[in-house]
């Protein structure tokens, strides 16, 4: 299937997270549960506002797996999902928090300045993963659809399945090479670190599972 290409800005976002020697490349995961909790602040805010839902607050939850054999590590939510409409304009365009300020700010300075002033978001995935694929079903639509990249020769979008509404982050993680250790990010007491560290104020549980080899 022909690959979709992504915008340039964001393109030239992607190629620094990709290449990036930044060192505090665990910040994805903080990215990627503050994503997983605003879908669930929007499913639940719709919730409040049209009592025909059916759903409450306990019902919510992001869940964190992890495959080492595979080498996946998973970020999933229930919460308001995303249209196939929704993954392209989200997901293939960046022109939000991280990719307006580097376009902005592209002559100045170091990748440190730019990772560590401004919000990366989502693209920040690609600093840990070779791989990624995002599973997405909207709330209240039938059909579910696939994301995926290798980063930024661009993106396939596809239909797939999925049982229940609500998004799932599948990061392949990057082989270690020389200095830079991604193994870390495969151990759970490193994941419950990072948590603890850095997405302690989110108010959905955040629920772990762990498949060692
Ligand atoms: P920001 O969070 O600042 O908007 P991101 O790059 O983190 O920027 O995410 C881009 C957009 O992709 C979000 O605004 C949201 O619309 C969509 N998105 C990302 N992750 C999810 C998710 N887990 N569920 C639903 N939508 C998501
Ligand atoms: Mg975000």
């Amino acid at each position: 299937m022909a690959k979709k290409q992504f915008k340039a800005e964001s393109k030239r976002l992607l190629d620094l997270m990709i290449h990036s020697i930044y060192t505090h490349k665990e910040i994805f995961l903080r990215e990627l549960i503050s994503n997983a909790s605003d879908a669930i602040d929007k499913l639940y805010y719709r919730s409040l506002t049209e009592n025909n839902t059916g759903l409450s607050r306990e019902d919510f939850e992001i869940r964190l797996d992890i495959n080492s054999e595979e080498r996946i590590l998973t970020i999933s939510d229930n919460g308001i999902g995303m249209t196939r409409e929704e993954l392209e304009s989200n997901l293939g365009t960046i022109a939000r928090s991280g990719s307006l300020a580097f376009k902005k700010e592209k002559e100045a300075k170091d990748e440190i300045d730019i990772i560590g002033q401004f919000g990366v978001g989502f693209y920040s995935s690609f600093m840990v993963s070779s791989n990624v694929t995002v599973i997405s079903k909207a709330y209240g639509e039938e059909q579910a659809y696939m994301w995926e990249s290798t980063g930024s020769d661009g993106y396939t979008l596809t239909e797939c399945d999925k049982p229940n509404y609500g998004t799932e982050i599948i990061l392949k993680i990057k082989e270690n090479h020389e200095d830079e250790n991604y193994d870390e990010f495969l151990q759970e007491y490193k994941i419950r670190g990072l948590v603890k560290k850095y997405s302690d104020y989110i108010r959905y549980p955040i629920k772990m599972n762990t498949q060692q080899r």
